[in-house]
C-alpha cells in the first residue's frame, strides 16, 4: 500500500489533491510527451499513491480527468492524431503477495456476483516490458497504421517509423479483415549501450535509459533516424479484431507467434493462483540476464470472456494486474563531484553521494558519465539527485530532482579541474571539443591505467586473470608501462610478486598468449583510440580490412566509407593514428602476433541474409543508404557498389539510374525497401 495520508479535513484534502494533481500532470508531460522524466518512477508512484489514497477517503475529489483516472499524456501535435479502435489502458499494480491475493479475491467475488459460478480462472504470467506501448492496425493483412498510446483514446500516427523496425511485419498472410496488435517497442540493452557510447564519443548527449531512447526514436519526425536505431518489439496482445475469434488470451498469443509476430518470451499459463507468485518472482530473478528492460510481470486472466465481464475501472482493466519489482532508483544527496582521468585523457566526473540503499546494496559512488552529460542534466553539488543501480552495472546519477533545481540559489555548475587529478598536468580544452583533457598522454599514470584496463577488458582483448587490480599492480611495480609490454611478461617475473603462485603466473601468461587470437576489430577497439568504440571499430575493420589501409586513409575517406563517423571524429582518428606513439604501439603489437588484418567476413555465415549480395540504388523511402548497408551487413549480407552476375538483389529507390537497367540485363532480382525490410526480418 502507498503512504496513507494523515487524517485531514475535506478542505485540506482538496488542497493536497490539487497540488498532487498539478505535480503529476507536470511529470506525465515530462515522461510521456517529452520522453525526459525529472523524477524516478518510485517518486512518481509515491505521488500517485498518495492521490489515490486521498480520493478513496474523499470520492468527491475523484474527477474523470484526475491522473488516477487517465493514462499517458496528450499526443504531440507534430504527429497526426489517431483515435484508437479500443482504448489503450494502463495496469493496476500489486507490490506484494497480499496485494495480488486481494486482486484475486476481488475478481473472483465479482465473477461470482455476475453469475459465473465457481469461476475456474486460468492465469497467464508474462514479462512487463519497459518500453513504449504501440498499436499496429492491419487491414486485410496489410499494416495500415501504427500509433503510440498517447492519452489512451488518441495516439500519434508513427507508422513510418514503425515500418523501419525489422520485427514489425508489414504484411500478414492469413490475417482477418481487421487486426490490431498491441506491443511494446524497445531498444535492446546492448544496442542502447553502444548507441550511448557512440553519442558520447561524438560529443552528443547520451540517453538516460533505454525506454527514453526507444520512445524518443519512435516519436521523432525523421524515419531515417528511427531506422538507424536497432529497435525491436515484443507483442503482448490483440486489441480490436474482426473476422477471427479467440477464447483465450494465450490462444491469441499463439496465433500471433504463428503469423510472424515477435511475441513476448516466456509466457506461462497457470491453473492455480499459488503458482502465480513464484512465476512473478522468477521473472525478477531473470531480470538482469535479459537483453531488454522489464519492470515487472503481468498477470492476466486467460479467458477473454471473463476479462470482458470484469470490465474496466478508471484507466485499468480489472482482468489484469502488474506485479511490480522493487525500485532500482533512489533519491539521495550529491555531496561532491569528483574527477578521474579517462584512457584518452578526458576528465570523467563521478558523484560522491550520501550513502543510500538501492535494491539491497549501499551506494556511495555513482558515475556522472561525462562533462557534456553533467552539463545537460545540470547536476550540482548539494542537489538531491535520482540515482539508478541495475544489476552489476555501475550506479549512475540520472538527474537532479525537480525540487532540487527549484530550491538552489547559489551553487554553480561543477567545472572540470584545471589540473589532471592523476599527474597534475594543466588540463586543456581543445577548440570545438566538449571535453577537457590531460594532454600528458605519454606518461600520465591515470591514463595508462585506464588504457591497460580497457585493453584487457571483456569486449577488447579479454585477458582472463588480468583485471583492474592486477593491471594497476603491474603498472605500479613497473613491470609494464604500456599495453604492448603485457606481451613481454615472463612467468618468472610474475612469481616474484606477492600473491602470485607459479600456477597463477603460468595461467596468466597463457591467457595473454590466447588473446593473440582476437580478430582485428577487437584489437582496434582495444587500442583505445578516441572515437573508436566497439561499433566504430567493427565498421572500420570491415571497411578498411586492416590497420595499414586505415593508417593511410585521409579523414574524408574515413567519413565516406564509414556510416556513423563524421568529419570531427574522423580527424581525431586520423591524427591519433599518425602519432609516432600509436604507430610504435601498433608495430610492437604486430610483432607479438596480434591480428592487424580482418579475416574474411566472419559474420557471413550467420544472420538472415548470410551469403547474399546486395546493391543499393536511388533514394529509399525511409532508410538512408548507410543505414540500409549497416542493417544488411548486420544480418550477414554483403553490399557492393556495382551490379554483376553475382549480385543477389538490387534494392531500388526513387531515381535509380543505370544500375536498374544493368540488373534487368543480368537477371538480378530487383526489390524495394519494403521487401528489404521483410528480408531483414527473416521473411
Ligand atoms: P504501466 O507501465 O505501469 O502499465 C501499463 C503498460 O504496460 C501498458 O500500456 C503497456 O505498454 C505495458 N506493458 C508491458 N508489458 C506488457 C504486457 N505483457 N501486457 C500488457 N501491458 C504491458 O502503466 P503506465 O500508466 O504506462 O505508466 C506507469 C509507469 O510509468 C509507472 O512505472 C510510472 O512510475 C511511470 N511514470 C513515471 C513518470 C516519471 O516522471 N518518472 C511519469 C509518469 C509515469
Amino acid at each position: 500500500m502507498g503512504p496513507q495520508p494523515a487524517v485531514i479535513d475535506a478542505a485540506q484534502a482538496a488542497e493536497r489533491a490539487r497540488v498532487l494533481t498539478s505535480q503529476l500532470r507536470h511529470h506525465n508531460h515530462r515522461y510521456y510527451v517529452l520522453d525526459d522524466p525529472e523524477v524516478s518512477d518510485a517518486a512518481y508512484d509515491a505521488l500517485l499513491d498518495e492521490l489515490r489514497a486521498i480520493e478513496s477517503e474523499h470520492p468527491r475529489l475523484r474527477t474523470p480527468d484526475s491522473p488516477t483516472q487517465r493514462v499517458g499524456g496528450r499526443p504531440l501535435e507534430r504527429f497526426e492524431p489517431v483515435r484508437h479502435l479500443q482504448p489503450m489502458l494502463s495496469l493496476a499494480n500489486a507490490r506484494s503477495e497480499e496485494e495480488l491475493a486481494a486482486w484475486v479475491k476481488r475478481i473472483t467475488g465479482l465473477l461470482t456476483k455476475a453469475g459465473v459460478e465457481d469461476a475456474a480462472i486460468d492465469y497467464v504470467v508474462e514479462p512487463k516490458i519497459d518500453g513504449l506501448a504501440i498499436s499496429l492496425v492491419y487491414e486485410r493483412g496489410v499494416l495500415v497504421r501504427g500509433a503510440t498510446r498517447g492519452d489512451g483514446e488518441i495516439g500519434e500516427d508513427v507508422t513510418q517509423n514503425l515500418r523501419t523496425i525489422g520485427a514489425v511485419p508489414l504484411a500478414v498472410e492469413g490475417a482477418p479483415d481487421l487486426l490490431e496488435v498491441r506491443g511494446e517497442v524497445y531498444l535492446p540493452l546492448g544496442a542502447f549501450a553502444r548507441l550511448n557510447e557512440q553519442r558520447a564519443s561524438a560529443g552528443e548527449p547520451t540517453f538516460a535509459n533505454p525506454r527514453n531512447s526507444a520512445a524518443g526514436s519512435i516519436r521523432q519526425l525523421d524515419p531515417g533516424l528511427a531506422a538507424s536505431r536497432p529497435l525491436s518489439i515484443w507483442c503482448y496482445g490483440i486489441g480490436a479484431v474482426e473476422g477471427l475469434e479467440f477464447e483465450t488470451h494465450s490462444q491469441s498469443l499463439e496465433w500471433l507467434s504463428e503469423h510472424g509476430f515477435k511475441v513476448s518470451p516466456g509466457v506461462e499459463r497457470h491453473g492455480e493462483i499459488e503458482e502465480v507468485v513464484p512465476a512473478c518472482r522468477a521473472w525478477e530473478e531473470r531480470r538482469d540476464g535479459l537483453d531488454f528492460e522489464i519492470d515487472g510481470a503481468v498477470v492476466k486472466v486467460d479467458q477473454l470472456e471473463l476479462q470482458r465481464r470484469l470490465g474496466v475501472v478508471g484507466r485499468e482493466p480489472r482482468g489484469a494486474i502488474a506485479w511490480k519489482f522493487a525500485a532500482r532508483t533512489a533519491t539521495t544527496t550529491l555531496r561532491s563531484v569528483m574527477w578521474n582521468v579517462g584512457r584518452t585523457g578526458h576528465m570523467v566526473p563521478f558523484a560522491n553521494l550520501e550513502p543510500v540503499i538501492v535494491s539491497g546494496v549501499t551506494v556511495k559512488l555513482a558515475t556522472l558519465h561525462n562533462e557534456e552529460d553533467l552539463r545537460r542534466k545540470d547536476v550540482r553539488e548539494d542537489d538531491e539527485v535520482i540515482i539508478m543501480r541495475a544489476g552489476d552495472v555501475i550506479p549512475a546519477v540520472i538527474s537532479p530532482t525537480a525540487a532540487a533545481q527549484r530550491r538552489r540559489r547559489r551553487s554553480a555548475p561543477p567545472q572540470a579541474p584545471a589540473h589532471c587529478p592523476s599527474c597534475g598536468t594543466e588540463t586543456v580544452k581543445p577548440e570545438g571539443s566538449v571535453w577537457t583533457i590531460c594532454p600528458n598522454r605519454a606518461s600520465c599514470p591515470g591514463q595508462l591505467f585506464q588504457a591497460v584496463k580497457h585493453f584487457v577488458s571483456r569486449g577488447a582483448m579479454d585477458i582472463e586473470g588480468l583485471g583492474e587490480e592486477r593491471a594497476g599492480l603491474l603498472l605500479r611495480l613497473g613491470l609494464i608501462a604500456n599495453v604492448a609490454d603485457i606481451y613481454e611478461l615472463r612467468p618468472e617475473a610474475l612469481t616474484e610478486i606477492e600473491g602470485f603462485g607459479e600456477l597463477s603466473a603460468r595461467k596468466l601468461v597463457e591467457a595473454i598468449e590466447a588473446s593473440k587470437q582476437r580478430p582485428f576489430n577487437r584489437v582496434l577497439f582495444a587500442l583505445g583510440i578516441p572515437g573508436i568504440g566497439f561499433v566504430n571499430a567493427r565498421a572500420l575493420a570491415s571497411r578498411f580490412g586492416g590497420v595499414d589501409a586505415l593508417i593511410s586513409a585521409a579523414a574524408d575517406e574515413v567519413v565516406e566509407q564509414t556510416p556513423g563517423i563524421g568529419p570531427v571524429l574522423a580527424a581525431t582518428i586520423v591524427e591519433t593514428l599518425a602519432e609516432p606513439r600509436t604507430r610504435d604501439l601498433i608495430e610492437r603489437l604486430r610483432g607479438h602476433g596480434l591480428a592487424m588484418e580482418e579475416e574474411g567476413s566472419a559474420r557471413g555465415s550467420e544472420g538472415a541474409l548470410a551469403g547474399r549480395t546486395f546493391v543499393i540504388t536511388g533514394t529509399l523511402p525511409t532508410l538512408s543508404r548507410e543505414v540500409a548497408t549497416e542493417r544488411i551487413e548486420a544480418a550477414g549480407g554483403k553490399v557492393t557498389g556495382s551490379v554483376s552476375g553475382r549480385t543477389g538483389y538490387l534494392v531500388a529507390g526513387e531515381d535509380p539510374g543505370t544500375k536498374l537497367a544493368k540488373a534487368r540485363a543480368v537477371g538480378t532480382e530487383v526489390i524495394d525497401e519494403e521487401r528489404l525490410l521483410e528480408l531483414l526480418a527473416g521473411a
